[in-house]
């Protein structure tokens, strides 16, 4: 794995096959790129274990992770600091002079 490369990082969350988990993919392209994002996985066919492995390609149109205004993007679909603020501000409304 060559990971010292910049990458776009973009995040597409889908479910699994059996509905009770999740994945996330994650854009290999470098930053900035044009077009869709994309995941290359690289996979032994079952049938046939000899072979070499084979590039299966994920392709999405969106980054689905949150683009905070305040916090910049984050790894996720929510930003933890905004939550921690709503939070703090939550409790700090009631002590106000
Ligand atoms: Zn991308
Ligand atoms: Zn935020």
């Amino acid at each position: 794995m060559s990971d010292d490369k910049p990458k776009c990082g973009a995040k597409l969350f889908i479910g699994d096959d059996f509905g009770d988990n999740s994945a996330t993919m994650t854009c290999d392209l470098p930053p900035g790129h044009g077009g869709l994002h994309q995941e290359t996985f690289w996979r032994h066919n079952p049938n046939d274990l000899d072979a070499d492995l084979k590039p299966a390609l994920v392709t999405w149109p969106f980054d689905e992770r949150l683009h905070c205004k305040k916090h910049g993007i984050q790894p996720s679909g929510f930003c933890p600091a905004c939550i921690d603020e709503e939070f703090e501000d939550d409790e700090s409304e009631p002590i106000s002079f």
